[in-house]
């Protein structure tokens, strides 16, 4: 894929893991007896042009999937700094829960004994009475060290045991670690109900034919895509990630999985698995609402007459929202959440121009529909991107608003270039239907008005006589 006129990409950086050794974890974990969990890791999450986006440890996208579910206890096994910063970083997103946690030191770590600690652990921790399931996550030393928690007994007196490797050596981003937990845990769920007969989700499942959106989304949002579906007769059924075991069952027994972040490669292998309809893409704004309203009815089964009612009722309101909310901002969008194509095509539609997107999760079939519209519409695509080919966009695009990760953000604001954090934006406002329609303009709209105060604070920093920012000096 070659950048558009005016944008040059800078050359590819080195690879670099956690603490700059990611080949050597890689080769260790190989010869301990990990290569089968590296390769599918390898092929679930493909890697380059760039080796490893830069963002936090990849294991608190795990880690923040158990925590936010009920009966689930979650135990980490890795280096105690490594959980320090995953604990400090889950507490602050407002856990409220506790983390286990098994320490180790070069003894138990080579003579076996840790695998004994966790099995002890897992052990003590599996009360019926509290919880549905336990997870386990292999953070980057045990992982490359072998510790086998594919051993761990499957099951303790009805509680589940999910063992996972989540290391910064071989899952690239904490979007892609989410998947690890999830899809793990639909594949023990699956099973299960092939199995037989197991427990309904506490809120009723709708009747006729569901559809499961795969995502961690807004809460707003999922209401939206229901009010846009019922005109077909569908409904939406419990979200992945779950919040609860017992959900899995409900999000599994749905004719149709909703690819809507489009980075969970396991998780859809489990639907597809279980014989369901996969759709890409998303309803954000009126395009790609269109198409996909298209999609899941025929998927569906429904008629086109049926489909053509539903567009019409979710795709007049979606044209007046952007209508009273335009923009003509130069944006570029980046971020590590998945979402950032479906952000930029709803920007685009409002009216902005958006030379460039770049998003730290791979390439994958379900963001196709959305990267051929961004590219046709000249937009630059850049899956993996690194923070030094969003920075080298951002100089040659001279946008109105920089929407990014945090470093992007503060090198915009450094260069007087108005800016928020992709994260915050998303995370907190709808994007589907008609609410994304206003929200999301709205805030470019609102942002774009501080360039003049970022100006200012760039001048009122730069020393006196120079044209370089001021310096802190040592006295
Ligand atoms: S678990 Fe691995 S990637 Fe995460 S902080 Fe520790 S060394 Fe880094």
């Amino acid at each position: 894929m070659s950048p558009p006129d005016g944008i040059a990409m800078p050359a590819k950086p080195a690879a670099t893991g956690c603490h700059g050794g990611a080949e050597t974890m890689q080769d260790a974990a190989r010869a301990a007896g990990k290569s089968a969990m590296l390769d599918r890791l390898a092929a679930d999450y493909p890697k380059g042009p760039h080796d490893q986006p830069q963002s936090m440890c990849p294991a608190f996208g795990s880690l923040r999937v158990g925590l936010r579910m009920r009966r689930v206890a979650t135990i980490l096994s890795g280096s105690a700094c490594c959980v320090y910063g995953l604990t400090f970083t889950s507490h602050f997103y407002g856990a409220r829960r506790s983390v286990g946690y098994v320490p180790f030191d070069s003894e138990t770590l080579v003579t076996g004994q840790l695998f004994e600690d966790i099995r002890k652990a897992v052990r003590e921790t599996a009360r019926p009475a509290e919880y549905d399931a336990v997870v386990v996550i292999n953070l980057c030393v045990p992982t490359a060290s072998g510790v086998p928690l594919d051993l761990l007994p499957k099951e303790i007196d009805g509680v589940r045991i999910i063992g996972i490797d989540v290391p910064g050596f071989g899952v690239p981003t904490h979007a892609e670690a989410k998947d690890v937990l999830a899809g793990a845990m639909l594949r023990y769920a699956r099973n299960e109900a092939e199995a037989g007969a197991v427990a309904s989700p506490r809120t009723k499942l709708a009747d006729g034919q569901r559809v499961t959106l795969i995502g961690e989304l807004f809460p707003a949002d999922p209401p939206v895509v229901a009010a846009m579906l019922a005109p077909m007769g569908l409904a939406i059924g419990p979200q992945i990630p779950a919040r609860e075991w017992r959900d899995l069952y409900g999000a599994l027994d749905c004719s149709i999985a909703a690819a809507v972040h489009p980075f969970y490669t396991a998780s859809i292998r489990e639907f597809a698995a279980a014989g369901r309809a996969i759709v890409s893409s998303a309803p954000v704004g009126e395009s790609a609402t269109a198409d996909w309203l298209d999609a899941i009815g025929k998927a569906a089964n429904i008629s086109a007459k049926t489909i053509d009612i539903a567009k019409a009722q979710a795709l007049a309101p979606i044209r007046a929202a952007m209508a009273a909310n335009p923009t003509t901002a130069r944006l570029i969008v980046s971020g590590y959440e998945g979402s950032e194509l479906l952000v930029a095509r709803l920007l685009m539609e409002a009216g902005a121009t958006v030379p460039y997107v770049g998003t730290a999760l791979p390439r994958t079939e379900w963001s196709e529909p959305d990267r051929a519209w961004l590219e046709a519409q000249g937009t630059h695509v850049q899956y993996r991107a690194s923070l030094e080919q969003d920075i080298a966009a951002m100089r040659d695009v001279k946008p109105d608003l920089a929407i990014g990760t945090t470093p992007l953000v503060q090198a915009a604001k450094e260069q007087g270039t108005p800016a928020v954090y992709f994260t915050n934006m998303v995370s907190a406002r709808p994007v589907f239907g008609t609410a994304g329609a206003a929200a999301l303009p709205g805030i470019v709209a609102t942002q774009c008005k501080g360039r003049e105060r970022f100006s200012r604070m760039v001048g009122f920093f730069e020393a006196p006589g120079s044209t370089k920012p001021a310096k802190a000096e040592v006295v």
